[in-house]
């Protein structure tokens, strides 16, 4: 997407425009991957982006600030020579072109190597088939550590779900539902322990009463200690 240029209390935002056949209204949208964008309905005229801009520049200057988007999306380049973190050990990217005949990209790994076979429509920002095939990774693993765990403390969800999440890195529903963000393959195991362990306890307590902390720190005495690495490391594990 081409970006386009707002002056914004004197200095300029980058940001871009998208289309949409499903959106009713206008949206913005900042974040780290994207950077700052509007969504425009598909019929809408860009002309309005003067009159949204006055409405909506204050609040694009100040989140595009936060996530430290202001000129644009924070892109990381995963390409051959590159590392990416895979139960927090670094794991080295290598990037070849899919076989002749081959339509989709793939990602195999071989000891402590990624290989990134890649399809040309992908070569240019490689995230996205990184992305596909760490879900792959964390739903196995988060899924495994969720039953081990599971045994340990005797509490059992009844669904696993592992996707993206943007302000927690898991919950706990009240049909016993644990959902996990995908992103925390990357941190190291005993974080992502710490994490798992903390979802199941809320299938007994489901608070952060007393009696939670008391059955957390029996189980994982280094909780603390993983919500420490994440909130120090969490940038680390964004795409
Ligand atoms: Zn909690």
């Amino acid at each position: 997407m081409p970006l386009e240029t707002a002056l914004i209390n004197g200095r300029p935002l980058k940001y871009s425009i998208r289309r949409s056949k499903r959106a009713r209204r206008v949206k913005v949208q900042v974040c780290h991957r994207d950077g700052v964008v509007v969504v425009l309905p598909w019929r809408t005229s860009a002309a309005i982006m003067p009159d949204l801009l006055a409405d909506w520049g204050e609040w694009m200057d100040q989140k595009a600030d936060e996530l430290g988007v202001r000129l644009g999306p924070r892109i990381k380049q995963y390409a051959t020579g590159s590392t990416v973190m895979i139960l927090g050990e670094p794991c080295l990217i290598e990037v070849r072109e899919v076989p002749a005949g081959c339509r989709s990209s793939r990602v195999e790994r071989l000891g402590d190597t990624l290989i990134m076979h890649l399809k040309p429509a992908d070569v240019f920002d490689t995230r996205p088939v990184l992305e596909k095939y760490l879900r792959k990774v964390a739903r196995n693993d988060l899924t495994t550590r969720t039953e081990y765990w599971g045994e340990r403390l005797d509490l059992h969800p009844s669904r696993i779900i592992v996707g993206e999440r943007t302000t927690r890195w898991g919950s706990c529903s009240p049909s016993g539902t644990l959902s996990f963000c995908y992103r925390l393959v990357m941190a190291p195991p005993h974080v992502a322990d710490a994490i798992v362990a903390h979802e199941l306890c809320h299938l007994r307590h489901m608070n952060h009463g007393k009696g939670f902390y008391a059955l957390l720190g029996k189980v994982c005495p280094w909780y603390l200690e993983a919500d420490a690495w994440l909130s120090k490391h969490h940038e680390d594990l964004i795409l």
